[in-house]
């Protein structure tokens, strides 16, 4: 358990940046990851009356508060019908309900954890990431970027009629996963991004139609392959996770186009 010496509700997100420059200070998401270790917290800067703790959906775009909870991205019926339940299956592994009721989506995003199911899911769709001094920053470029000291304030997700599909490996029900797989197709392009690498997921893009030739699948694999690096970890190897990682984007695909024509 973490200890702290001022708890400061902030009451602006100018506020907040300005006190995260401070040495020993720590932004406040659900505390579920934090609470796990035992640091010790000059300022544990808390968003909670900011009004972050919601979705909000207009033309192009769903924009999620940082403080939103888990639970409540996955029941959010606009994001369930857009999406097609993408997201919520993507987080319904993670923990439990009451688990997802506090764990945040900021917090899980700015923490940039290589087992994340949020970060996986969120990076095969068009998810940009809006911090108060960096401004927008694409959720890729943010995951390759060294950390920085800032405050995500929302997450983006575009409208762009993208069909998306996620599967996991889990050795029970409620662990991390072995290995993440989320496909999304948009307007010619297939996004491959795997994630439990381990490692921070990463996204590969491959050009090709909305029904993949048998031919086009094992390229696509191929690069995949080329591309993705696999490590061995005590919750399984890398020989395994590479066969996972095949099998997975291949199911996916298949759940995208309706199955894959070979032959
Ligand atoms: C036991 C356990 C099992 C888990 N299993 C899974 C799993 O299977 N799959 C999965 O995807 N995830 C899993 N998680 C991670 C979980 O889903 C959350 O991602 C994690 O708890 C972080 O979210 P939080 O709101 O609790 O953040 P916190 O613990 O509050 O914060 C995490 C970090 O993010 C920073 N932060 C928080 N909010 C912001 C912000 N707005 N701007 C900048 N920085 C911020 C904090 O300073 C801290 O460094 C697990 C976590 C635990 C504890």
């Amino acid at each position: 358990m973490f200890t702290t010496k001022n708890h400061v509700m902030v009451k602006s997100l100018e506020e907040a940046y300005d006190l995260i420059q401070e040495r020993g200070s720590v932004i406040l998401g659900g505390i579920m990851w934090l609470k796990m270790g035992n640091r010790k917290i000059e300022n544990a800067i808390d968003l909670s009356a900011l009004s972050l703790n919601r979705i909000e959906e207009d033309e192009n775009s769903f924009i999620i508060g940082a403080m939103t909870t888990l639970r409540d991205m996955e029941i959010h019926e606009g994001l369930n019908r857009y999406f097609e339940g993408y997201l919520a299956k993507a987080v319904k592994g993670i923990v439990g309900v009451q688990f997802r009721n506090g764990a945040t989506v900021g917090g899980s995003v700015a923490s940039k954890l290589g087992f994340s199911d949020v970060i996986t899911s969120l990076l095969a769709l068009d998810t940009e990431l809006e911090f108060v001094h960096a401004g927008r920053v694409p959720l890729k470029d943010y995951l390759e970027m060294k950390p920085i000291k800032d405050v995500l304030a929302r997450i983006i997700i575009k409208k762009d009629g993208r069909k998306a599909a996620y599967e996991t490996v889990r050795k029970s029900a409620t662990d991390f996963p072995i290995l993440a797989s989320a496909v999304s197709y948009n307007n010619g392009v297939w996004s491959v991004v795997l994630g439990g690498r381990p490692g921070a997921p990463k996204r590969m893009d491959f050009e090709a139609g909305p029904q993949l030739l048998e031919q086009e699948m094992e390229e696509m694999q191929r690069k995949m392959m080329e591309e993705m690096t696999f490590g061995t970890n005590y919750l399984g190897s890398q020989e395994y996770r590479s066969m996972l990682a095949k099998v997975l984007t291949k199911r996916n695909v298949e759940k995208i186009s309706g199955g894959y024509h070979g032959h």
